[in-house]
């Protein structure tokens, strides 16, 4: 295949998939308007509602023009040259190819970033705020920043050094390698992330004794699941969005609760909040969400070798000189129709796995304070109560609000 023909498939895949994209979303805004499902017709009062509505259309807005301008910033810098110049800046630098890498990277991560942070800014600081959900102060705002960017250059610079490193001894045997150390790194993450990335960002305190922790407790007994690490993390610090999440496994396994959650719910609807999390890990679904994301890795990391070293690829992005970091830029983008497959297949179990998690909270708590709960966390995030089918079937890692209150209900 010629770079010119190569050259013209990387276009059409970026177009196709911002356009199928804009499709799905402007779908799924036709039918912000659509009356509230009987069931669901308690979530908000009139006055709840339209706010709502005002919300999403505002989102839905906001989405257009942030993502219209990436996709142009994207095809701008592809039908410029743009990465041949920075890739020579890069070689300017250096003639240790994994220094050129790191340099290449490191430019075009803090372009995009600063390019983009207008938008997050935007997002956080007058629609959030409009909203009252935001509660970001700007130093934070920053300083979260620049703690993302320097944590993303110690951790992806490493990792990318490491990789280089390995295809400069080991040729395209190095994807072996490279599955290797993702593999250590991704099950050391979901042990220690809780310890060791979030306290970087947040603060979290052992949940205090009291009614609350006694009913935790109590129920975790009931279902043989050993609990010593319940924490609260103090989410208001930014939004006022509530959350509860699970993590780590073994000893190292905990619940993590946010407060603005404890201040939302009733005590017996964090306890089904929490026993649904619980379910999540009776099912197994952390192993096998991580079995899951270690094999579409190895996958990809295999179909990496098989191109990567193509000078076709550097060609195509308009470089004359073939390159690991090139080769990995081209073939980022010519994988991603695979990657939104996968993406597919990952949401599509993940909706499943959440119905799991669900029916176990109905079956060893309580369905209808689980359904109370997740009302209210809809109330409170001013969320979308009625999106279509082919959004939810593309977008949604958990199913419709309507759709969790109907398999919660049944059988009742
Ligand atoms: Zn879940």
């Amino acid at each position: 295949m010629t770079p010119e023909t190569l050259f013209y498939i990387i276009i059409a895949i970026i177009l196709i998939d911002f356009v199928i994209d804009k499709i799905l979303d402007t779908l799924n805004a036709k039918h912000f308007d659509d009356p509230i499902p009987n069931e669901l017709e308690d979530v908000y009062d009139n006055d709840e509602y339209e706010k709502s509505q005002r919300y999403k259309k505002e989102r839905f807005r906001f989405g257009m023009i942030s993502s219209t301008f990436s996709v142009l910033l994207t095809l701008g810098f592809i039908i410029f040259d743009g990465f041949a110049f920075v890739d020579n800046i890069a070689r300017n630098f250096s003639d240790n190819s994994t220094v050129v890498a790191l340099i290449f990277f490191g430019i075009i991560m803090l372009g995009s970033d600063i390019l983009m942070t207008p938008f997050s800014w935007y997002s956080t600081f007058v629609i959030e705020e409009k909203y009252g959900f935001n509660k970001t102060t700007k130093k934070t705002f920053i300083l979260d920043k620049l703690k993302g960017l320097l944590m993303g250059a110690i951790i992806g610079g490493g990792i990318l050094a490491l990789i280089v490193w390995f295809y400069q001894f080991a040729g395209d045997d190095f994807w072996w390698y490279a599955w290797i150390l993702v593999a250590v790194f991704s099950v050391f993450m979901n042990m220690f992330y809780a310890k060791l990335i979030v306290p970087l960002f947040n603060k979290q305190t052992p949940l205090n004794d009291g009614s609350l922790r006694t009913k935790i407790e109590q129920y975790a007994r009931s279902v043989g699941f050993k609990l010593d690490n319940i924490f609260v993390i103090d989410g208001s610090k930014r939004s006022t969005k509530a959350n509860a999440y699970f993590s780590g496994f073994g000893s190292e396994k905990r619940i993590t609760l946010y407060d603005t959650l404890i201040n939302d719910l009733e005590e017996e609807e964090i306890v089904a909040v929490l026993a649904h999390e619980v379910g999540h890990y009776k099912k197994n679904h952390i192993i096998v969400n991580l079995v899951v994301s270690l094999v579409t890795t190895g996958f990809t990391l295999w179909l990496l070798s098989l191109f990567v070293g193509n000078p076709v690829l550097s060609e195509t992005l308009g470089v004359s000189e073939p390159s690991f970091h090139i080769g990995l830029v081209a073939f980022g983008i010519l994988y991603s129709p695979i990657s939104e497959i996968t993406g597919l297949i990952m949401n599509y179990i993940s909706r499943k796995f959440e119905y799991q998690a669900d029916n176990f909270a109905k079956s060893t708590y309580d369905g209808s304070f689980l359904i109370s709960s997740l009302k209210k966390l809809s109330k409170n995030t001013l969320s979308n109560l009625t999106p279509h089918k082919a959004y939810i079937f593309v977008h949604y890692s958990h199913p419709s609000l309507l759709q969790r209150y109907r398999n919660l209900k049944a059988g009742i």
